[in-house]
C-alpha cells in the first residue's frame, strides 16, 4: 500500500516537469545523469529542517520569467553568488537575533571587515580604528585600505578625549570598533562612541563576534559584525561572517560585495543555521565556566592579574554591566613569569588546545608567545596591555572543575 503511493508520486513528480523529458528508451543513461527526476515536496508537507539548497544555478520556466525576475519585477533565485535561499534564511535569523532589519553573509569573519570598509570608504575618507582591536582589523585599515589612499586614526579605546577630539576635527567616514576586545576584553564605552559618531556624520562599524547576537543591539551601532566561525556555528568545524544593519546599508553593500566574491557557501550556512539552535544554552554554560575560570585565576598566586568582564576586579566591570547580559567566554591573565613560563604552562594543559580561535565547544589557549603584540610602538603596547606574560583563554563546555583542576596543575607545572 504504501510502497504502490510512493511509487504513483514518484511518476507524478516526472511528468510535472516543466519540459516533458523522455524517460523512456531513448534518452540514453549519460543524458538522464545530467537530468535527473525532480522530487517536489507537497506544500502542505512541510521538512522541519530546511533543505541545503547545494544548487549554483535557478531556473525560471521561460525567458520572459526570467528577464522579469533580472528586471527586480518578481521574486526568485539565480545565481548563488547573489542570493541563495539557504543563505537567505541564515540573514533573516542574524538580523533578528541582532536586531537590525537585513544581514549579508560571507564566507569568513575577517570577509566581513574586508567588504565593509572596502565597501563604504574612497579615496580621501578617513577611518578611526582602535589599537586594542583584533590584528586582521588593524592590518585592513594601516595596510589594505591605506593602499587605496584612506587614511586613518588609531587609539586607544579607552581614550575617550581623544575620540571626542578625533570626531569634532576630522571628518570620519567610520569608527570600527570591538567589545570585548580581542584578546584582553577591554569594554568600549558604546554610548559614547555612537553618540559622537553620529553627531559628526561618521558610520559606526561594531565587530560584536565576542560579545554574540544577543548583546548591544539596543545600541545605536550603524553596522555589527560577527564572525560565525565562532559562537554562531559553535563547534568548530565551519567558517563564515555575517555583515548586519538596516536595510538601505545592506542593499548598498550587497552590490559592492557580490562582485567581490565571498560569498558563503550554502552547506556552511546550513551548518551555522544549525549551531544557531543551540547558541543560547552553549553561549550561557561557556560564560557560566568563564566566571569560575576566572575567579580561580584571580585567586592563584602564580597570577598577576585576570581579565574577565564578569570580574568585580577588571577595570571596567561596571561598563560592563551595563552594557551587556553576560559577560563572554574569553579570559585573559597575566602569568608571574615570560614567554618561558607560558609555553610550560600550555604544554601542560590537557583540556586546552593550543590554537587561535574562540567560541567553540573546546576550551582553547594562546600563549603570551602566540599573542605577540610586537608590532606595536612602546605606548600603543602599553594601551594594548599585552605583556610577554599575557594568556588568552578561550571557554568551552567542558565541566568546570576539571578544566579548573587541569589549569591549577599546568600553572604549578610551568613554576617548577
Ligand atoms: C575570529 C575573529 C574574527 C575573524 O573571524 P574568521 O571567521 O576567523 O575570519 C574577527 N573578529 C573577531 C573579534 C574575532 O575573534
Amino acid at each position: 500500500m504504501f510502497k504502490c503511493a510512493a511509487a504513483r508520486f514518484r511518476v507524478r513528480q516526472v511528468l510535472s516537469k516543466r519540459r516533458r523529458l523522455d524517460y523512456g528508451a531513448s534518452m540514453k543513461n549519460n543524458t538522464f545523469v545530467n537530468h535527473p527526476p525532480a522530487v517536489q515536496v507537497p506544500a502542505d508537507n512541510r521538512p522541519l529542517v530546511a533543505p541545503i539548497y547545494q544548487s549554483v544555478k535557478f531556473a525560471f520556466d521561460n525567458s520572459s520569467e526570467t528577464m522579469r525576475f533580472l528586471g527586480g519585477d518578481r521574486e526568485g533565485f539565480f545565481y548563488s553568488r547573489n542570493a541563495n535561499p539557504t543563505l537567505r534564511q541564515l540573514e533573516m535569523t542574524l538580523a533578528h537575533m541582532q536586531g537590525r532589519e537585513a544581514c549579508l553573509l560571507v564566507g569568513s569573519g575577517v570577509a566581513t571587515i574586508a567588504a565593509t570598509l572596502l565597501s563604504l570608504c574612497k579615496q580621501g575618507d578617513h577611518v578611526l580604528a582602535f589599537i586594542e582591536s583584533y590584528g586582521p582589523t588593524r592590518y585592513i585599515v594601516q595596510h589594505l585600505l591605506a593602499k587605496y589612499g584612506v587614511t586613518h586614526t588609531l587609539l586607544s579605546i579607552e581614550d575617550l578625549a581623544g575620540i571626542e577630539r578625533v570626531l569634532r576635527e576630522t571628518p570620519t567616514r567610520l569608527v570600527v570598533f570591538e567589545s570585548p576586545t580581542n584578546p584582553v576584553t577591554k569594554i568600549a564605552d558604546i554610548e559614547h562612541l555612537t553618540a559622537h559618531a553620529r553627531r559628526a556624520n561618521s558610520l559606526t562599524v561594531m565587530d560584536n563576534t565576542f560579545a554574540g547576537f544577543h548583546n548591544h543591539g539596543g545600541y545605536d551601532v550603524d553596522i555589527f559584525l560577527h564572525s560565525l566561525t565562532k559562537y554562531a556555528s559553535g563547534h568548530g568545524d565551519v567558517m563564515g561572517g555575517a555583515i548586519i544593519a538596516n536595510e538601505a546599508l545592506i542593499a548598498q553593500m550587497r552590490k559592492d560585495v557580490v562582485s567581490m566574491g565571498p560569498t558563503l557557501d550554502p552547506h556552511a550556512a546550513f551548518l551555522i543555521q544549525r549551531g544557531l539552535r543551540t547558541y543560547f544554552l552553549r553561549y550561557e554554560r561557556e560564560c557560566a565556566n568563564a566566571l569560575a575560570v576566572s575567579q580561580f585565576l584571580h585567586a592563584h598566586a602564580r597570577v598577576k592579574r585576570v581579565l574577565h568582564p564578569g570580574l568585580k576586579s577588571h577595570p571596567q566591570h561596571s561598563l560592563a554591566k551595563r552594557q551587556m547580559k553576560d559577560f563572554g567566554t574569553v579570559v585573559s591573565f597575566e602569568l608571574d613569569g615570560g614567554y618561558e613560563e607560558g609555553n610550560r604552562f600550555a604544554d601542560a594543559l590537557t583540556l586546552f588546545s593550543l590554537t587561535s580561535s574562540v567560541g567553540s565547544t573546546e576550551s582553547l589557549v594562546m600563549t603570551p608567545q602566540l599573542l605577540g603584540g610586537q608590532q606595536f610602538t612602546p605606548a600603543q603596547r602599553e594601551a594594548s596591555m599585552l605583556t610577554r606574560g599575557t594568556v588568552r583563554l578561550s571557554i568551552g563546555l567542558e565541566d568546570a572543575a576539571d578544566l579548573i583542576a587541569d589549569l591549577g596543575q599546568a600553572l604549578d607545572a610551568a613554576f617548577v
